[in-house]
């Protein structure tokens, strides 16, 4: 039996990456100097571009499948928030030390996810470095049908999708040894974000504004209404947390991790009055669930309310956990 290939680039991504394009839009893929796609006519082009690092955006000793996955979905969750349909990516990835079996764990997770959201990997770069790497995406809008950040207004109600906070509990909770299926369940929301695609999208006639949901709901509303020169009334207690986050974190731990954690990559969106009963029957069809957290205001800054009185909180209870980031 012939011993393998030395692990020069070339061969990294021969061995790793190099896959038949299963779009025909894409002209020239891999192996080029460059790689040659084609727009649909009637489409406006979308492109998003996310670099995640060990130590700083996930602990030595994440699984390389789960790095994988995470380096694409953190991009297509900003293709999400934008109502866009995915469609190419690049990789530019940095490697200590190419190691085959952490490659193709990384290459398994990467692909699962791309397969099925039918995203073709077109070209890239591979370095030796610290572990990092840097995914740009493309995606399409039909003609000018985007959704920005700086379009909410006054009296849309404000929604999120899914359950805030998981994902920064399951981070916390990989450095412990804490069994049971509710923990597993929150490290797994931290290691395998979904990225809300098929809601983005479902949600480009409905949503007024909208974003992705990375730094805590929090930050994130705060930026959203900034972005539209607004701000908005919100109740604590309608923010929605899961049963597994409300067993191992309790309350109101588990409030303020989905308030200032982060990597939850859920949609945080506002929607008109009148759009409001069509939003609340299409959402009864996606597995995540949304949450009406309150509605949006003339009056700049976020005011939480929790059983009727003004809730404060410290905006930067996590923020230690995560030197440097973003
Ligand atoms: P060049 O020197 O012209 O940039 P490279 O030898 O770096 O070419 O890369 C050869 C081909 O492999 C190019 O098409 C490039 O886009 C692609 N490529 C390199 N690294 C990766 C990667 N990590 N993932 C996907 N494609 C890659
Ligand atoms: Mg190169």
């Amino acid at each position: 039996m012939s011993r393998p290939a030395p692990l020069t680039e070339a061969a990294i991504i021969e061995r790793f990456f190099v896959r038949p394009a299963r779009r025909r839009d894409v002209l020239l893929g891999i192996g080029d100097d460059a790689a040659v796609t084609r727009l649909a006519a009637g489409h406006d082009l979308v492109t998003a571009a996310d670099a995640i690092f060990e130590g700083v955006h996930f602990p030595a000793g994440t699984p390389a499948r789960a790095i994988g996955h995470r380096c694409l979905a953190v991009n297509l969750s900003d293709l999400a928030a934008m109502g866009a349909e995915p469609l190419w990516a690049t990789l530019a990835l940095s490697l200590p030390a190419p190691d085959s079996a952490w490659l193709r764990e990384f290459a398994r997770g990467f692909f699962a996810l791309a397969d099925a959201w039918r995203v073709a990997l077109i070209g890239g770069d591979t370095v030796r470095g610290p572990l990092g790497m840097s995914v740009t995406v493309h995606g399409r809008v039909r003609r000018g049908r985007y959704v920005p950040r700086s379009t909410a207004r006054p009296g849309d109600g404000l929604y999120v999708t899914g359950h805030p906070g998981d994902a920064v509990a399951g981070r916390l909770l990989l450095e412990r040894s804490r069994g049971g299926r509710a923990a597993a369940q929150l490290r797994q929301r931290f290691l395998y974000p979904q990225p809300r695609l098929t809601e983005g999208r479902l949600l480009v006639p409905l949503a007024s504004a909208m974003m992705d949901v990375s730094d805590g709901l929090h930050d994130d509303a705060g930026k959203l209404l900034r972005a539209s020169g607004l701000g908005a009334d919100l109740d604590a207690a309608a923010i929605p947390l899961s049963p597994a986050l409300r067993a191992v974190a309790g309350m109101p731990r588990g409030r303020l991790l989905a308030l200032t954690g982060g990597d939850d990559y859920e949609l945080l969106f506002t929607v008109p009055a009148r759009r409001e009963p069509l939003l609340a029957r299409a959402a009864q069809r996606w597995p995540c669930g949304i949450a009406r957290l309150g509605t949006v205001s003339a009056r700049p800054g976020l005011r939480w309310r929790l059983d009727g009185r003004r809730y404060r909180f410290a905006d930067s209870t996590f923020r230690h956990f995560a030197p440097g980031r973003r």
